[in-house]
């Protein structure tokens, strides 16, 4: 009786599209023959997205490339594109079986799953040729410039600006928060290429070269040391910077369409898996607390029995979302929506991460490794996940998206925010 609601073996829950029909049942059995032949031993356990101190960082790229090699990056994207063409749920399935064997999923990042699909939606026939192999590859890595210092939920507010000169765009203005800037290579950013213009006309959706960044380059990032103590992210300033005009997807001026589907993307595409690395963290917070003999206690038994029934509802809420997408239908007017999942899963990490140090103690407060300077487990995760409710739009931001789309309230007076 102690232990029943906590003495689940640590395995988070899989087989989510488990009853899926006979072609998904053969692409599984297909993929976990792939996988036990090649999943790497030495990366078992290990996490991605790789942070920029990853000891792993080095053997996380080299499977990405066996990934890539196989033809198992960028899955979603047809296959004329490179990709594979998998449905929802056979992506589901393969995330499982990454799961099960406790390897990596590595992916493209946000090159995958939000420039991607907006050059297929938007790009001309030459820009994906160019681009789309790149991405898979894993030549062109890239960050988001979207946000300014004034303008991040009232994206449409944006002053970066870009004039034409010959064939080229010049670039002018400072974009903020710019993620994973460290390991870009390209950069897509929005610019006001009409100065005359106002709201969402009059601004391009640009594929910026940022590699050999640094003073006199025209792109300079200036890195940002966040509350973990790591500079994951940067200030980004554009002096003069010179793009072909080739890399600005769809037209001139008429970049606001493709900065939809962009965020639409970037909305939707945790939906069907957040609640995995967060039954991973649950069942390593149940084993430390199990170590110390803290389970019978009550308060803790409490606090995890609510942590448990969130991380369920996220794995329900998600496959509800997925049988919406199997069935080819638009998820986005529906209770389950990108919106409601992003709202879910990041006022639960930050709740958890409360739970978690909270339930850990004044164990919590020392890092629990050898590195000076550098945060234990706990505590990256209790820091990091403040940030959940305001990147990829604040909570406040997606509670408008689902009073206007779900409940069909009247909308608020304003330009289209992110
Ligand atoms: C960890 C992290 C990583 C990020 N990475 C990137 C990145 O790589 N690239 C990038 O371009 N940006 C990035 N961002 C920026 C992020 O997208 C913006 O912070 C976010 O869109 C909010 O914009 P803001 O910070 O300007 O806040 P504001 O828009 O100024 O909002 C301030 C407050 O007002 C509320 N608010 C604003 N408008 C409304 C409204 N209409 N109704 C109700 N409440 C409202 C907000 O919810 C918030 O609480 C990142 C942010 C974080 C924290």
């Amino acid at each position: 009786m102690q232990n029943r609601v906590i003495s689940r073996p640590p395995v988070p829950p899989t087989e989510v599209a488990v009853n899926a029909g006979p072609e998904v049942a053969r692409f599984r059995q297909e993929f976990r023959e792939w996988l036990k032949q090649h999943a790497p031993a030495d990366l078992r356990g290990v996490a991605w997205p790789v942070s920029e101190h990853s000891p792993h960082r080095q053997r996380l790229l080299e499977w990405g490339n066996v990934l890539a090699e196989a033809g198992y990056m960028c899955v979603a994207w047809p296959t004329e594109y490179g990709g594979r063409g998998l449905s929802p749920t056979e992506i589901a399935v393969m995330n499982e079986e990454f799961d099960s064997a406790n390897v990596p999923r590595v992916t493209r990042g946000r090159a995958e799953t939000t420039v991607g699909p907006a050059i297929i939606a938007h790009g001309s026939p030459e820009q994906k040729a160019y681009f789309l192999p790149r991405i898979i590859s894993g030549e062109h890595v890239y960050s988001q410039g979207f946000s300014e210092p004034n303008s991040g939920s009232d994206l449409a507010s944006l002053r970066t600006s870009g004039f034409v000169e010959g064939d080229e765009l010049v670039i002018n203005g400072q974009k903020v928060w710019t993620s994973g800037y460290y390991e870009a290579t390209m950069m897509f950013v929005l610019v006001r290429t009409d100065p005359d213009s106002s709201r969402h006309s009059g601004i391009s959706y640009v594929l910026v070269p940022v590699k050999d960044n640094g003073p006199g380059t025209g792109v300079e990032f200036r890195p940002i040391r966040q509350l973990t103590g790591k500079s994951g992210f940067a200030e980004t300033f554009f002096e003069d910077a010179r793009v072909p005009l080739f890399n600005v997807i769809g037209q001139l001026n008429d970049g606001w369409r493709v900065t939809v589907t962009t965020l639409g993307h970037e909305r939707g595409n945790r939906a069907t898996t957040a609640h995995v690395g967060y039954a991973r963290d649950f069942w390593a917070l149940v084993e430390q607390l199990r170590s110390r003999g803290d389970l019978s206690n009550p308060v803790v038994r409490e606090k995890l029995a609510w942590a448990w029934t969130q991380i369920e509802t996220m794995r329900f809420s998600g496959l509800q979302l997925l049988a919406t997408l199997a069935a080819g239908q638009d998820a986005s007017s529906r209770a389950e929506n990108g919106s409601s999942t992003k709202i879910r899963w990041s006022e639960y990490a930050r709740r958890f991460g409360e739970i978690a140090l909270d339930l850990i103690g004044p164990d919590g407060l020392t890092s629990g490794n050898s590195n000076p300077g550098r945060l234990g487990h706990w505590q990256e995760s209790f820091l990091s996940s403040r940030s959940g409710t305001i990147w990829g739009g604040t909570a406040e931001v997606q509670r408008n998206i689902i009073a206007e789309r779900v409940l069909g309230m009247p909308k608020e007076n304003r330009g289209q925010g992110r």
